[in-house]
């Protein structure tokens, strides 16, 4: 029997082109011979469109975006299939940021009672929220930069003391982050005052909560990790972006980034990210998958800096081609987590 699996992908956060592309890689992948594609686009105002059944590739993303379909609502997710009875075998939400990377999902999945691929609510939601993320890592002993936080209201109301805040816990040079984001959107890298008030403008856009970082020199070391109870790393991988950081430019659009598998690192310094990686997963109570993202300096000191629960996934993003180094391949490793997701969606009946 063919399995009935269906893609979730676009969504309302600034990540939706990403998700596209993802989407298009993910239904180029999977084995039409094996598997029944249901697509649902999520539009950037947020409405549910649920697609035809895909029966092979699509060419362009353009194909993916079912603008003039039915509007659904999400929870008939469990009872719709395309006129049939019964649901689907597996959700994948190829979904990255807030109402996809966060939780939201997640947790309507798991009152639908429907197996998902990925992070649970809880590992979601917290991998989601720097700040929180950052105090979990911190609890769990894991070395970090320094970093502080705020909310639009303190900064509306008494701006001058976030600033002269951020001067004392972190100085210059800083990055201001929106706490709940990813692919590097609403971040700046401040060198002085006028910087960071233009910074803190810009991140406030996108999130009422933002984090404040102190600013390192070292090299960008990525891994991946996959399983539910007994995680597993891959190798490790090197970001080196021609730029000053690793931007949504650099992530997406110039090419100039090199990514470089496996990274050059030391054996020594190998062990400890994926110690620290482990760790990582093991503090948020992660499943499915996750990117360790590490910052690594000259004397090797292992830093962490964040982990994402939906990582970049098209077959050019670093999660997948550490995978590939490791001996699975794209295919391979979308197998791999549908299989973990139904695992774990066993355990819990
Ligand atoms: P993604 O989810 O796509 O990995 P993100 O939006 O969650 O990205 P971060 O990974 O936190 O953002 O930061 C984006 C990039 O900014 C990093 O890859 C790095 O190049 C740079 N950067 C972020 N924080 C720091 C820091 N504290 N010191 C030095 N560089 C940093
Ligand atoms: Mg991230
Ligand atoms: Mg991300
Ligand atoms: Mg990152």
């Amino acid at each position: 029997m063919k399995k009935k699996i269906c893609l979730l992908y676009g969504g309302k956060s600034a990540e939706h082109e990403v998700s596209l592309q993802t989407a298009k890689a993910v239904i180029q992948a999977l084995d039409h011979e094996k598997y029944d594609i249901y697509p649902i686009f999520i539009t950037t105002e947020g409405d549910w469109i649920k697609g035809p059944l895909l029966t092979g590739p699509v060419e362009t993303v353009k194909q993916l975006e079912f603008r003039d379909g039915k509007k659904m609502a999400p929870n008939a997710l469990s009872t719709t299939v395309s006129g049939e009875k019964g649901g689907y075998d597996v959700i994948f939400p190829l979904l990255h940021g807030p109402n996809g990377e966060d939780g939201t999902v997640q947790g309507m999945l798991e009152l639908l009672n429907l197996p998902y691929v990925g992070n649970g609510v809880l590992a979601s939601s917290a991998g989601m929220d720097k700040v929180i993320m950052k105090n979990l890592f911190a609890q769990a002993g894991l070395d970090q930069v320094k970093y502080v936080s705020f909310i639009r209201s303190e900064w509306e109301n008494a701006p001058e003391t976030c600033f002269q805040q951020v001067e004392e816990k972190t100085g210059y040079p800083c990055f201001v982050k929106p706490a709940n984001l990813g692919s590097s959107v609403g971040i700046s890298k401040c060198k002085n005052r006028t910087e960071l008030e233009a910074a803190f403008k810009e991140a406030f856009q996108y999130d009422r909560k933002i984090i404040v970082e102190e600013g390192v020199t070292a090299r960008e070391i990525e891994l991946g990790v996959i399983g539910n109870d007994d995680p597993q790393c891959s190798v490790a991988g090197e970001i080196v972006a021609k730029k000053d950081f690793y931007d949504y430019k650099a992530k997406y659009e110039d090419g100039e980034t090199a990514l470089i598998i496996p990274a050059d690192i030391p054996e020594k310094v190998y062990k400890k990210c994926t110690e620290a990686a482990i760790t990582a997963f093991k503090a948020l109570d992660c499943s499915g998958l996750v990117r360790a993202d590490f910052f690594v300096t000259e004397d090797e000191r292992v830093i962490i800096n964040e982990i994402n629960t939906m990582p970049g996934f098209t077959p050019f993003s670093m999660f997948p081609l550490l995978w590939k180094e490791a001996g699975l391949d794209y295919p391979q490793l979308i197998e791999k987590l549908i299989e973990l997701a139904l695992e774990r969606h066993a355990e819990k009946q």
